[in-house]
């Protein structure tokens, strides 16, 4: 409240009014407890005052959507559940979705012609079309296509990456990527945890179920946001050391791609076998580079967190690497008292992975640069990277395993792209359309 009474004294005092107009309804209404009518307050007590802003915005607004199934499920039976049962009929979900024009078609033209040489062009305008595609999944000859396709899209990030960062990668690898803004919950560092355990075992000698694989990183982070920046810095240091150790250079490649935008995003979709869609269940409301993967053929390994759990439903659970805790057990396990440290202690490689971001290992020498990060996971891990760790590294290995069968890779990529028609922009723009603005088409004659 100071900040917006220092910057907007004015706003502040229209948003006092909301809120005294807003408490005197529901004191009039009766059935409403002193507890439930604080809490439905637009400001906080206790302490120093706050301005709830999602109080604000539901009290203002005419429908309220959670941009995916699990989302809005969660505002209106946790988040703001009080005002769902004041208000039901504002309570709505539309699904996020993504162009397909310029996220398949115009970025990906070598799919595109292949799927439009299979199935006909109608799935430009109607994307539910793709689901033609799904017969083709086990035709060795259309697989040995698509695999084709992917590979002159890698070929093309290579030649970019060499560009832009200097590092040779072989577009033969896995490539295991993860590109979105930088956030704690989103784990980049969580995917760091992975690359190092790998790293560990090869110079331990044991490269059994490791295929080559390349880990391309991309995003931005706030300029104010010390931790993102400190994952930034750990993902290039990483990098630094597996690209140029003898024993892990042929089998490892770590690079991050500065200055991600949509254009680069179009070159980065189409190139990828793995997308990584791992921030804890719960935080990410939808997610849609989650749909631009899977609609260029990548596989997901992700948790059950956004809009991933309905890509999970329509391309299928064989077809989606899962791992990780629910929402609820989420909820469980901080309630219940987390401590990461007993974790730490019960898992001898991840203790020893853990360890290299103080051993100075990874920063020359420097065992204070990435404390932070360390401190971080082993007080409070606020999202429960420890606690995923073991069942992530668990679900690389059986990505690495299906890897090393092209065919059933393949296929499973065909069915994926097969099963994404929901997931076009068309769709929600329609469910905006029936459900939110109540507008009908324009004819056009
Ligand atoms: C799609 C996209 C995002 C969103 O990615 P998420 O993985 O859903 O967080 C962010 N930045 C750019 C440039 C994108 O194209």
């Amino acid at each position: 409240m100071s900040i917006i009474r220092k910057l907007l004294p004015r706003h502040l005092d229209i948003i006092f009014e909301i809120n005294g107009r807003f408490l005197s309804e529901l004191r009039e209404n009766g059935s409403y407890s002193e507890e439930q009518i604080s809490r439905m307050s637009i400001i906080g007590e206790g302490g120093e005052q706050t301005v709830r802003m999602a109080n604000l915005a539901t009290i203002g607004s005419y429908k309220i959507n959670g941009v995916s199934a699990l989302h809005s499920g969660l505002l209106k039976e946790q988040v703001l559940k009080d005002f769902a049962e004041l208000w039901p009929e504002k309570f709505t979900n539309v699904t996020n979705g993504v162009t397909h024009r310029r996220f398949l078609a115009v970025s990906n033209p070598g799919l595109s012609g292949l799927i439009s040489e299979k199935t006909g062009k109608e799935w430009l305008t109607h994307l539910e079309q793709l689901h033609k595609l799904e017969p083709l999944a086990t035709d060795t000859e259309f697989q040995q296509k698509w695999l084709e396709v992917k590979l002159e899209n890698k070929k093309f990030l290579s030649r970019f990456i060499k560009e832009k960062t200097g590092v040779e990668v072989d577009p033969s690898m896995l490539f295991d990527v993860q590109v979105k803004r930088i956030h704690e919950y989103k784990r980049q560092h969580l995917k760091v945890l992975h690359i190092l355990s790998l790293y560990k075992r090869i110079k331990n000698g044991d490269t059994e179920g490791i295929s080559p694989s390349a880990f391309i990183f991309a995003g931005k982070a706030a300029p104010g946001y010390f931790m993102a920046k400190l994952i930034i810095r750990l993902v290039t240091s990483v990098a630094e050391l597996v690209n140029n150790d003898e024993d892990t250079k042929h089998l490892l490649k770590v690079v991050f791609l500065p200055n991600f935008s949509v254009k680069q995003a179009q070159h980065i979709y189409p190139a990828a076998d793995l997308s990584e869609q791992i921030s804890l269940a719960g935080m990410e409301a939808s997610g849609t580079g989650n749909m631009k993967f899977a609609l260029n053929g990548a596989l997901t390994v992700g948790t059950l967190d956004g809009a991933n759990v309905e890509i999970r439903e329509e391309v299928g659970d064989d077809n989606f690497f899962l791992f990780g805790l629910t929402t609820e057990e989420v909820q469980n396990t901080k309630s219940a008292g987390y401590h990461p440290y007993k974790i730490y202690d019960q898992d001898q490689e991840l203790c020893e992975v853990l360890d290299m971001l103080v051993s100075g290992e990874i920063s020359k020498g420097d065992t204070e640069l990435f404390r932070p990060i360390y401190d971080n996971l082993l007080g409070r891990d606020p999202y429960l990277l420890l606690k995923d760790y073991r069942s992530y590294i668990e679900a690389m290995e059986e990505v690495h395993s299906v890897w090393r069968q092209p065919n059933e890779w393949a296929k499973r990529s065909i069915l994926n792209v097969a099963n994404m028609g929901k997931f076009s922009s068309d769709r929600s723009i329609q469910d905006y359309c029936d459900k939110i603005w109540k507008v009908g088409a324009v004819k056009v004659n």
